[in-house]
Formats: structure tokens, sequence, C-alpha cells
């Protein structure tokens, strides 16, 4: 099966979530209530980061 359930950021922007569906991309990050740690994005949910920390 795809990885999509556990996909993290850095994939979806990789793909270019964010150009193509900004409204899902914002459901994504926000509220935020973890940043990465790797590439200091932040997110809704740690297991869409790769190295997740609390904010
Ligand atoms: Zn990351």
């Amino acid at each position: 099966m795809s990885e999509d359930a556990h996909k993290t950021l850095c994939a979806y922007v990789e793909e270019e979530l964010q150009v193509k569906n900004p409204q899902a991309y914002m459901a994504l990050i926000k509220p935020a209530t973890h940043y990465c740690e790797g590439c200091g994005r932040s997110a809704a949910k740690a297991e869409n980061l790769c190295k997740p920390q609390k904010l």
C-alpha cells in the first residue's frame, strides 16, 4: 500500500501540495502542535513530520 497515511510534510512539499492544494496543506499545518527538528516545518500532527518535536 501507499505511505499516504504517514506521509511527512517534507514529502507533501516535494509534491508541491502547498501550491496544488493550499487548503489541504493548511489543514495539515494548523493548528500547529509540533515542529520538525530536521527541516523546521510545523504541523498539526507529529506523524506528518520526519523529526517531530513538541511546540
Ligand atoms: Zn522534516
